[in-house]
């Protein structure tokens, strides 16, 4: 294999820079040139690829976003964009390609495998830690550190106030940003879909807890694909129980930011794990991390199967919160 392309694709991840550096650099040291696609399908498909040699990705480790840019395309979605894009890496003389994304860019994956001659392989690099088939995905330390920080916070400002706070935290479809950093920061509840609880369960545990002697609580909730679900359940808790609530929704600061250690060290390592598996000949794989040990998964298993949250830190919650 003599050249790869690598782009990054869906929503930003902090970490996907430094998984380009070690992608860039574990290829250039096996002599193996690497093409930089801007924009994720959306320049692959309109041919919009440089170079990227060793320099070109010196101080970028500490640096959040993906200075390859990335975006959302809907024509990747249609055979005919696909097609496109086949030609365009075809014409480049790509041998290999990385896809460095979510479950979406992996659903796009698989399907460019079947339609190219190329080999692929992902890396999972999204906030919301949904990617089967790894422990971890690249940006979700980052993103439930900077939660973290903004409860630590919010929570000088309920004790002093002794009100009632909801912090609405991202995570996609899944709970995995306000399970931990609602652990972490010693949340008093957790609203996430994969456990729900009913307003009345809610209102009847914070009327327990008022009760109790406590003057102050957190609440941290998933959003859950709606965004500004926490006004709804502010609102359910005033008619219900009469308790003056805030509402906090932290938003787009939990994608953005510089990448922490942890998150560098796992962008460096699945990096350049999966150039190695490239040159192996791996084709229509994501490279995870599972126990410290790197593990392949079938891009297609990515998206079709569903990680579920650790039972034992559900627990968690209700037993610390007390
Ligand atoms: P994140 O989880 O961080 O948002 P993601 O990779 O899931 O990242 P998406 O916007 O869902 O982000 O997907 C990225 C791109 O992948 C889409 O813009 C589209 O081009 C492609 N894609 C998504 N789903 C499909 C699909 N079913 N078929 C083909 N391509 C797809």
């Amino acid at each position: 294999m003599k050249r790869i392309g690598i782009l990054t694709s869906g929503g930003d991840a902090p970490g996907m820079n430094a998984c380009i550096r070690a992608a860039v650099r574990t290829a250039t040291a096996a002599n193996v040139e690497v093409l930089g696609i801007r924009r994720g399908y959306n320049g692959l498909i309109h041919n919009e690829m440089a170079v990227l040699d060793r320099k070109c990705v010196t101080n970028i480790i500490h640096r959040g976003g993906t200075i390859l840019e990335t975006s959302r395309c809907p024509e990747f979605k249609t055979p005919e964009g696909r097609a496109r894009a086949v030609r365009v890496l075809d014409e480049a003389g790509i041998a290999g390609l990385l896809l460095l994304g979510g479950d979406g860019t992996f659903r796009g994956g698989t399907l460019l495998a079947d339609e190219c001659n190329i080999s692929i392989v992902g890396v999972p690099t999204t906030i919301d830690n949904d990617a089967y088939g790894t422990d971890y995905t690249i940006g979700f330390d980052t993103a439930i550190n900077t939660a973290l920080e903004a409860i630590d916070r919010i929570r000088d400002t309920a004790l002093s106030l002794e009100r009632l706070f909801f912090v609405e935290v991202m995570g996609h479809h899944t709970g995995f940003i306000a399970l931990e950093s609602g652990i972490a920061g010693g949340a008093e509840e957790l609203i996430i879909p994969e456990t729900p609880l009913s307003s009345e369960e809610l209102c009847a545990k914070l009327k327990e807890a008022f009760k109790g002697g406590k003057k102050s609580a957190i609440v941290v909730v998933a959003e859950a694909e709606q965004p500004g679900y926490s006004f709804q359940i502010a609102q359910e808790v005033k008619k219900n129980i009469d308790v003056e609530s805030r509402v906090c929704i932290l938003g787009h600061i939990q994608r953005g930011g510089s990448p922490t250690a942890r998150d560098r060290v796992l962008a460096s390592s699945l990096g350049a794990a999966a150039v190695k598996a490239l040159l192996s000949g791996k084709n229509g794989y994501m490279v995870g991390e599972i126990n410290n040990e790197i593990a392949y998964t079938a891009l297609a298993d990515t998206w079709e199967k569903k990680k579920g949250l650790s039972p034992r830190l559900e627990e968690l919650v209700s037993l610390l919160s007390a």
